[in-house]
């Protein structure tokens, strides 16, 4: 899914540039595999419990036990199950921007170390099918990847053959997400999905990858248009999640 150029050129740097924290700038850890610098390390937050058992939000209060969120109680989301790695709060957000929209692939090995020191949900390490969210055509050739993917190939090495980010289907181009409230956000993404052919999908449980989950609108168009395409069930990481 990369531009030919890019991973060339960003290959050349990572030879000829000396490593160095990918939120800051400032000198990394000694550990190849997360290049971070000990002050953006400590400030990785970590979502915690006690969050929604459903959809994964941390509450905002320390102490107690998992349970469900109002809108959860109340049958909100299609999925069954979303979780995230991080809070979407500083050096995350920095991260994550590089990463999507300056193509900075270094912070991917950080994020397969992350995803593997913290999460251990049985439901993650099984399923049929790994779908990351998909970019409209327009978009991809825009930004020249799939950063969805990226990550579904990084969090899943060994999975390859599960992945398939040619089921699920943007046909529709839509403005980006990022400065629309709820409401309007899934104005835009209705019809924004189609499923391939219903039988790619059909009684599979399928895992959804996605970058940020913010209100969880994108997630859930995916979700329930896999849903309704005969999918078992639907799962949901995301790399980050906004509290
Ligand atoms: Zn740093
Ligand atoms: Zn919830």
């Amino acid at each position: 899914m990369f531009k030919p150029g890019h991973e060339i050129t960003a290959a050349l740097l990572e030879l000829f540039l000396p490593a160095s924290c990918l939120a800051c700038g400032q000198p990394p850890v000694q550990d190849q595999a997360v290049m971070l610098c000990q002050s953006c390390l400590d400030q990785l937050s970590p979502i915690k419990g006690p969050l929604c058992s459903c959809c994964g939000r941390q509450f905002p209060k320390a102490g107690g036990g998992n349970h469900l969120c109002g809108l959860c109680l109340s049958d909100h989301y299609p999925f069954t199950l979303a979780r995230a790695l991080l809070r979407y709060t500083p050096p995350t957000t920095i991260i994550i921007s590089a990463f999507k929209y300056h193509g900075q692939t270094a912070g991917l090995k950080t994020f397969r170390t992350l995803h593997q020191q913290m999460v251990d949900f049985p439901l993650f390490t099984d399923p049929d099918l790994i779908i990351p969210v998909p970019l409209h055509r327009r978009r991809l050739r825009e930004r020249g990847f799939n950063q969805a993917l990226l990550l579904a190939r990084a969090l899943y090495p060994g999975h390859g053959s599960r992945i398939d980010f040619t089921v699920l289907e943007r046909q529709r181009y839509t403005e980006p997400q990022t400065n629309l409230s709820g409401k309007a956000r899934r104005e835009n993404l209705k019809k924004a999905f189609r499923v391939r052919d219903d039988k790619f999908v059909a009684g599979r449980r399928v895992l959804l990858i996605d970058d940020v989950f913010t209100t969880g609108t994108t997630v859930s168009e995916c979700a329930a248009v896999l849903k309704k395409a005969g999918a078992e069930e639907v799962t949901v990481l995301t790399l980050a999640r906004v509290d």
